[in-house]
C-alpha cells in the first residue's frame, strides 16, 4: 500500500521534475492525518508493507522529527502491523537519532539517489548534497541503523568519462546494495536540464514513445560522449549486477551486515512473517527454491547461503528471501530492457540522428551546465 507524508523537496538537482512539480519546500501532513490514514488501512485488513511515496521523506526534518514518536507510539499500540519504506536524500546518514527513530517506527527500507560515484558529474548535476561526504560511508551509516538501502543510478551526465557504468557496478559491490536501480538520463520538461539543453539546441525531438524516464530509454538529448558508448555500458553494468551468482553473494553480504545493525538498533523483532501472507507468498518460495536452489547453477551457494543465514539470523530470513525473489524479476526484465535499449539504438530515428558524429560536435563545443 502506498501513503504519502510530505510533498517537495528543498534540493536542486538539476535532472529533478520533482522540484518543478512540487517546489523546494516541502509540506507535510499532520501526524494526526497520517495515523488516520494509517487506521483506515489496519481496519481494511493491511498487514505489511507501506510505502510512504514521499519524494524525500526527510525534506522537511523538523515535521519529520515531529511525526515520528507519534508513529512510534501507534505501532506499538497496535503491534506493528506495518513495515515501512521511503524515499530520503543521503543526508540522513549523518543524522543518527533520526535513522534510530525511523528504524524504531518500523522503517525497513530506504530508497537513495545516490547516482553515480562520479564526483564531477554529481557537481555538474547540482547533486550537492551527495558530494558532501563519502557515498560510501554514508550508506554504510544507515546500513548500520538497521536500514536497508536501495539506490538509483544514473548514466549519460555531460562530461561523463568511459568506464561510468563499471565503477557504479564497483560501487554497489563495494557497498553491497542489494536492489541498485540504474536508468540512463532523461530530461524531463520543464526541468533546469531540459531548459538548459534546450538552450542548447541538444533535445532530441522524440516521437512519443521516448518521453518515459524509465530503464528502457535512450536520452532523449545529445550527451557529450558517444550514445552507444553509454547504452552499452548501461547493458553491461545491468547484466553485471543482476547476474544471478553475483546478485545472491551481494545480497548475502548485505543481509549480515544488515541484521547485525538491525539486531543493535530495533531488537530481533522479526515484523514480516511470508507464510501469514497467503498461498501468493508460498507460492512464491517454493518458485524461488525450485529455481535457484535446483534448477539453476546457483543451487550450492543458494544452499550455503541459506544454512549460513539460518544460522546466525533466523529471524531475518524474511527479507533475506525478499531479496531473493527480487532477483527473479530482474532477471526477465534485463532481458526486456535489453531488447528495447537495442532496438532503439539500431532504430532509423537515433540512426538518422548520426549521435556519435553529434558528440564530436558538441564535444568541440566544451558544453557545461554553466552554459
Ligand atoms: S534529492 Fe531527489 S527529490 Fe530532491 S531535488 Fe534531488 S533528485 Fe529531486
Amino acid at each position: 500500500m502506498a501513503v504519502q507524508f510530505s510533498r517537495g523537496c528543498p534540493f536542486q538537482c538539476e535532472f529533478c521534475d520533482i522540484i518543478v512539480l512540487y517546489g523546494r519546500k516541502p509540506r507535510t501532513k499532520s501526524p494526526d492525518q497520517l495515523l488516520s490514514e494509517l487506521n483506515v488501512l489496519l481496519a481494511l485488513g493491511w498487514r505489511g508493507e507501506i510505502f510512504l511515496v514521499d519524494d524525500n521523506f526527510i525534506g522537511n526534518k523538523r515535521n519529520v522529527t515531529l511525526m515520528l514518536p507519534a508513529l512510534l507510539s501507534w505501532q506499538q499500540q497496535h503491534q506493528f502491523p506495518f513495515a515501512f519504506t521511503t524515499e530520503a536524500s543521503i543526508d540522513l546518514a549523518v543524522d543518527q537519532s533520526l535513522m534510530e527513530m525511523m528504524t524504531a517506527s518500523g522503517f525497513r527500507r530506504v530508497f537513495l539517489g545516490i547516482e553515480t560515484p562520479d564526483q564531477d558529474s554529481l557537481l555538474g548535476a547540482q547533486k550537492f548534497q551527495n558530494i558532501r561526504s563519502p557515498l560510501i560511508d554514508a550508506v554504510d551509516s544507515i546500513t548500520a541503523h538497521g536500514l536497508e538501502v536501495m539506490a538509483g543510478f544514473i548514466l549519460g551526465f555531460d562530461g561523463e568519462k568511459a568506464g561510468a557504468g563499471e565503477r557504479i557496478v564497483a560501487f554497489v559491490e563495494q557497498t553491497a546494495i542489494p536492489l541498485a536501480m540504474l536508468g540512463i538520463l532523461q530530461a524531463f520538461p520543464n526541468t533546469a536540464l531540459s531548459q538548459r539543453l534546450a538552450r542548447e539546441g541538444r533535445l532530441i525531438a522524440c516521437d512519443g514513445e521516448f518521453d518515459e524516464g524509465v530503464q528502457t530509454y535512450l536520452l532523449n538529448f545529445r550527451p557529450t560522449r558517444p550514445m552507444s558508448d553509454i547504452a552499452h555500458e548501461f547493458l553491461a553494468a545491468f547484466a553485471a549486477l543482476y547476474e544471478p551468482h553475483n546478485y545472491m553473494r551481494r545480497i548475502f553480504r548485505y543481509s549480515l551486515k544488515l541484521s547485525a545493525g538491525r539486531d543493535a538498533s530495533s531488537g530481533r523483532r522479526s515484523q514480516l512473517r511470508p507464510w501469514t501472507q497467503g498461498s501468493g507468498v508460498i507460492r512464491g518460495l517454493l518458485t524461488l527454491i525450485w529455481r535457484q536452489g535446483i534448477r539453476r547453477s546457483t543451487r550450492w551457494l543458494f544452499w550455503r547461503q541459506l544454512l549460513a543465514m539460518t544460522m546466525r539470523y533466523p529471524y531475518r530470513l524474511d527479507d533475506y528471501f525478499w531479496l531473493l525473489m527480487l532477483n527473479e524479476h530482474f532477471i526477465d526484465y534485463q532481458s526486456i530492457v535489453k531488447s528495447q535499449i537495442e532496438s532503439q539504438l539500431y532504430s532509423s530515428q537515433y540512426r538518422e540522428l548520426d549521435l556519435d558524429q553529434a558528440h564530436s560536435i558538441v564535444q568541440s563545443a566544451q558544453l557545461s551546465p554553466a552554459n
